[in-house]
This record gives structure tokens, C-alpha cells and sequence, in this order.
């Protein structure tokens, strides 16, 4: 909570102020050395950060964020701010978040040892929204062999020739692993849509295929957990000119982007609809903000470990008097 947070910056204000009385004051001035009181100050902030006893971010309220996010029916998208923070200090969020990747490593370990149940992570989000670094941050302390990510493109000529979702069946996880979909059978009801790929008469029955689809997967032990990373406008802006501007990620650009920011409302009514239609309790949605991306991460990882803990997966019982046995 906000206060909770406060008070923790209040404490290592204090004791930074404490450091300041023994080690006299910082400035600004260059010393000798080549080291600025700034940085001085910064390593002492460190220090206090380092050795904080208590940890200002609890299980429960990071759980609390988790239910916040979740979408139900009547979802306003407008209503959730990109920009949300949720009371999270920075350090303790960007601290924590490895933390609770820690528990999901742990809890993916259980899972693909126990081999019963796996976990569909569905990510969407507009150009620039940071799927891929919602991949990454999650994917950093995982085993890979339990993990599979797979992204879903604009569809070929074959799978143009079967139903919508026969490209994507085939690559929901076996039992024991996690996938994670970089957009996916939601793109058919997305931009299809928003670009009038299909008439309406053919979208709009998808968001009741969509529910039976994720129910079949549910029924068989796959836990369907679908988040929409929610960026502002502004802040799309400003990563794609980053984009543009920057030789290394230059790369990354299309130019169609711009044509899909162009039609930035119809996109956000088109999310609106498909998360209204669709979050269900075997398959829930979650908004994401998206705009920090340390929110973002932490919020992401807190969601996919608590779905993980509802799975609950055990280790399986060793083999029958094990104990007593003496590798040679
Ligand atoms: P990304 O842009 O996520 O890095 P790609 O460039 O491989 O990935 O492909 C994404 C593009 O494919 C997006 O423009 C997306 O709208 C499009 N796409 C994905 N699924 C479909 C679909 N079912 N129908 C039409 N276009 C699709």
C-alpha cells in the first residue's frame, strides 16, 4: 500500500540522513578521485536499500494487484490507467519481481515434475505494448525445456484453408509445460475485424468458438490465463519512434505500424469487446499496465504465480523404499 511504501522511503530517508551526520555532507563537487558527491549519495542509497531489513512489498499485496487486474464482463478499458503504479516504489517492485519469477521457476519445476496439468499464457496487446519483454522478464529463471513461446503471425495459405483456431490446437502445451502465445487465436478477432479482413458475420460467432475452445482446454488440464499488456497512446508513440531512432531496434519496425496506430479506437473497442466476451472463469483476462514496465513485469509474474499455486502440482510420490537405497 501507498503508506506501507512511505513509510519504508521515510525509514531510508532517515538512515541515509544518519549516514550523512557520521560521513558528513554530499555534494555535487567532482572530487579528486573523479567521484561526485551524487554518486557517493547513490551508493549510500544502495547500501540502505541493500541491507533494508523488512521488505516493503508482501506476497498478499502483490495477490492484491492479481485481483485487480482481472477483467470481468463489463470491463471499461478506459477505466484502467496504463500509467498505474498500484503504490509500488520502483527499487522494491524491480527488486521483488525476480523474487516471484524464483516462485514460479519453483512451482514450473513441480509442474513438469508431477506431469498432470499445464499452463497457456496468452499475451495481446497493440505494436509496441511489450509482449516480448513480458516474455523475457517471466522466461529469465525458467527452465526452457519446460517452456515453449510461440508467435502467431499474420496465418499462410494453408492455415487460411482450415478453421481459425486449427493452427493454433497445435501448439497449446502438453502436460507439464508452460506456452506462452505471442498474440494468437485472438488476432481473429482483432485485427480481422479491425481491418475488415472477414465480414462481421464470420468474426463475431469466434468469441462463443473462442470460450468452447478454452473450456476443451480447461476440461483437459490446461490452465488458460490471457493478458492484455494496456499501453497509452502517448506511450506507443514514443516507443516506436524509439524505434525508428535507435539502429538496433530499427529493425523492429513496420511500416504498418502506423496504419494500425491510426486506427488506435477501433483497436481499443475491437480489445474491449473480445475481453468482455471471453474472460470466463476457466480463462481469465487480465489488464495490464503497461506504460512502466516494471509494473508491468511484476504484475505479470504475481498473476502467473498465483494461477500456478491454484494448480497447486506436487512433486510425485518416489518409488517404494527408495530411502534405504546406496548408489554404488
Ligand atoms: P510482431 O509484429 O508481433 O513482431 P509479426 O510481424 O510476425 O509479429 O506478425 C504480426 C502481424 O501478424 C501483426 O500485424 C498481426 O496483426 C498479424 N496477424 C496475426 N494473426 C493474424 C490473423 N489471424 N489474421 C491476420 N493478421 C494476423
Amino acid at each position: 500500500s501507498p503508506t506501507r511504501c512511505g513509510a519504508s522511503v521515510r525509514r531510508i530517508d532517515q538512515r541515509l540522513a544518519m549516514r550523512r551526520q557520521v560521513r558528513g555532507p554530499t555534494s555535487l563537487a567532482i572530487r579528486s578521485d573523479g567521484t561526485s558527491g551524487h554518486e557517493t549519495a547513490l551508493a549510500g542509497y544502495r547500501a540502505v536499500m541493500d541491507d533494508h531489513p523488512d521488505d516493503p512489498l508482501s506476497d498478499a499485496e502483490i495477490d492484491a494487484v492479481v485481483e485487480r487486474c482481472r477483467a470481468d464482463g463489463d470491463v471499461e478499458l478506459g477505466a484502467h490507467d496504463p500509467r498505474e503504479r498500484f503504490g509500488w516504489d520502483k527499487h522494491a517492485a524491480k527488486r521483488r519481481a525476480p523474487e516471484v519469477v524464483d516462485d514460479v521457476a519453483e512451482l514450473q519445476k513441480k509442474l513438469y515434475a508431477e506431469g498432470r496439468s499445464s499452463l497457456l499464457m496468452v499475451l495481446q496487446g497493440i505494436d509496441a505494448a511489450g509482449k516480448g519483454g513480458t516474455i523475457r522478464s517471466v522466461m529469465n529463471g525458467l527452465n526452457p525445456a519446460g517452456v515453449v513461446v510461440h508467435g502467431f503471425g499474420a496465418p499462410t495459405e494453408e492455415e487460411l484453408d482450415h478453421d481459425f483456431l486449427w493452427r493454433i490446437h497445435h501448439h497449446t502445451p502438453r502436460r507439464g509445460r508452460i506456452a506462452i502465445f505471442d498474440r494468437s487465436h485472438y488476432e481473429d478477432v482483432l485485427v480481422v475485424r479491425v481491418k475488415q479482413i472477414v465480414p462481421e458475420s464470420v468474426w463475431r460467432p469466434r468469441y462463443d468458438r473462442i470460450v468452447d475452445f478454452e473450456e476443451l482446454l480447461s476440461g483437459a488440464g490446461t490452465s488458460v490465463v490471457k493478458f492484455f499488456l494496456n499501453v497509452s497512446k502517448e506511450k506507443q508513440r514514443e516507443r516506436l519512434q524509439d524505434r525508428i531512432d535507435s539502429p538496433d531496434e530499427r529493425w523492429k519496425f513496420r511500416a504498418g505500424d502506423l496504419d494500425d496506430r491510426a486506427l488506435w479506437d477501433d483497436y481499443q473497442a475491437a480489445f474491449q469487446e473480445a475481453i468482455r466476451r471471453t474472460t470466463t472463469g476457466a480463462a481469465p483476462w487480465y489488464v495490464i499496465p503497461g506504460d512502466r514496465k516494471w509494473v508491468r513485469n511484476l504484475a505479470v509474474a504475481a498473476t502467473v504465480r498465483h494461477h500456478l499455486r491454484l494448480i497447486d502440482p506436487q512433486y510425485p510420490e518416489p518409488e517404494e523404499d527408495i530411502e534405504d537405497i546406496v548408489v554404488a
